[in-house]
């Protein structure tokens, strides 16, 4: 029996009806009377528990035999106004810090030997530009230490190099991965770096492979996108050319180290996206190299009118999009394989496919995704040995420095991030996509703050993508993909 308003949200995609159960994050497939009869409800300002009473016993025995069944599973339920929002995890966060940590990324430089046009640092943007603070040798093997001390209960952990241009520092790299190697003897120990490739040398690719590096080599596509925006400083020559003379290099020198590199594409939003999809799948030196694109940051752009977007852009990018999901499930399309927009397939996995679905109604405490535990999953330290919950968001903002190496972390700092939500509980809890909202404290930041403003301007393309999301999720298991 149904004499309240559930907490739900209604969709439909291709004629099939379906409701999201918000206070359990479950999805479910309805019939066409349950959904016309809860839009109904859902559609009303005010609705009495008599009025609702009186319309559930209008329903077919069948109906009503169904809702019964997702009333007794834990599903239907209305809406909790007494929720907190506080993260389930807070209170352990201190504990986890101690010794859980599982990857640190080292910021060994903020200068580069390249201009890249969109940048954080290419001052294109508010807060960054490039620096030549470069990191000292006692900074970084502190942080060594530090990271050591702090993973004791990792089994495996991975130590990241990040710039500016890593390779600027490749002496100091060296000198990390000889400490690291030796303090971590006996644990499962990773490394990786993110670079332009443009200094790779010989005796640097010898070094990666025979320390098992991972390399993620930054690389937006042919020619013409490569060097619009990836250009060298002080010249505005463009890379791509040394890029793919140092691929060379790496194939002749090292052809099993190939294995190791994988691209990192930033989609510029005035591209054509289906000329460097096809570059990434059939150009002989790169289409063996696992490539993931992700779209520029147009946040905290100096100038708005850098984000307008011709319309051709979605029209070219949906396609590539319609072409990863349909290779997700048939066998149509003969010989696709890596493809720039893979990633939508692994954020789909990520946000749906691995999101829990629970009921959590006796608990009074509840939290929005998004944020992740600041600094556990990885630890960005940045040149100066302050610590930030990753390498994505905006360090000079004091209010997302969570810590540093010589002072260890500071818990109030990290469980404020934490908990962001807290600064939109009142918009948060009547959202009903919270449990699925994507924003962290990186995209909440405004001139030092957590900026409630801020971070509600993404709503509505959160929102929007969220929904599109769930419906994308329900067609990719209805046609059987193999990946979601
Ligand atoms: S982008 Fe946000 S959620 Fe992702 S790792 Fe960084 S701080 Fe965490
Ligand atoms: S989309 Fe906006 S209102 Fe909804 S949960 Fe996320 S931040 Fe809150």
């Amino acid at each position: 029996m149904l004499d309240y308003v559930p907490y739900i949200h209604l969709i439909e995609v291709y004629n099939e009806k379906y409701l999201y159960d918000v206070n359990t994050n479950g999805i479910i497939h309805i019939s066409d009377e349950i959904y016309d009869f809860l839009k109904n409800l859902i559609s009303k300002i005010s609705i009495t528990g008599e009025q609702i009473e009186k319309e559930y016993d209008g329903l077919s025995e069948e109906c009503k035999s169904d809702i019964d069944l997702l009333i007794k599973n834990g599903f239907l339920c209305d809406k909790n106004e007494n929720i907190i929002f506080r993260h389930p995890e807070t209170d352990r966060l201190e504990e986890f810090y101690k010794t859980n940590l599982n990857m640190m990324t080292l910021q060994v430089t903020q200068n580069c030997n390249l201009r890249c046009k969109y940048c954080v640092y290419s001052g294109s943007y508010v807060n960054r530009t490039h620096m030549n603070k470069r990191m000292s040798a006692e900074t970084a093997f502190a942080a060594v230490k530090f990271f050591y001390d702090h993973s004791l209960n990792s089994d495996s952990v991975t130590i990241g190099f990040y710039g500016g241009e890593p390779l600027l520092e490749y002496e100091l790299i060296k000198k990390c991965v000889a400490y690291a190697e030796e303090i971590f003897a006996g644990k499962k120990l990773s490394f990786n770096m993110t670079s332009n490739a443009t200094l790779l040398t010989e005796d640097s690719i010898k070094f990666l492979a025979e320390h098992d590096f991972n390399l993620t080599i930054s690389l937006d596509g042919p020619a013409n996108i490569q060097n619009k925006n990836r250009i060298f400083a002080g010249s505005n020559r463009g890379t791509y050319e040394t890029v793919m003379e140092k691929l060379e290099l790496v194939k002749k020198i090292y052809p099993a180290f190939m294995k190791k590199i994988s691209f990192n594409a930033v989609i510029d939003l005035k591209q054509d996206v289906s000329c460097t999809s096809e570059f990434f799948m059939s150009y002989d030196l790169v289409k063996e190299i696992g490539v993931s694109g992700n779209y520029v940051d147009v946040n905290n752009l100096k100038e708005p009118g850098q984000d307008d977007v011709p319309p051709e852009f979605y029209a070219n990018s949906n396609y590539e999009v319609f072409k990863v999901y349909l290779n997700s499930c048939t066998n149509l399309l003969k010989g696709y394989n890596a493809s720039l927009y893979n990633f939508h397939i692994a954020s789909l996995h990520n946000q749906m496919a691995e999101r829990n679905v629970y009921n959590r109604r006796n608990s009074c405490y509840d939290c929005p995704g998004g944020q992740c535990l600041p600094g556990i999953q990885r630890l960005f330290v940045n040149v100066d040995g302050r610590m930030f919950p990753c390498e994505r968001v905006n360090e000079a903002s004091d209010i997302l420095c969570i810590g540093n190496i010589q002072d260890g972390f500071d818990i109030k700092k990290a469980k404020n991030l934490l908990n962001v939500a807290k600064i939109s509980e009142e918009e948060c809890k009547k959202c009903w996509c919270y449990k699925l909202c994507e924003l962290c404290c990186g995209k909440a930041e405004n001139n030092g703050e957590l900026d409630k403003g801020k971070r509600l301007s993404f709503c509505k393309t959160s929102r929007y993508s969220i929904e599109e999301n769930i419906k994308n999720y329900i067609t990719l298991k209805k046609y059987g993909c193999r990946t979601v």
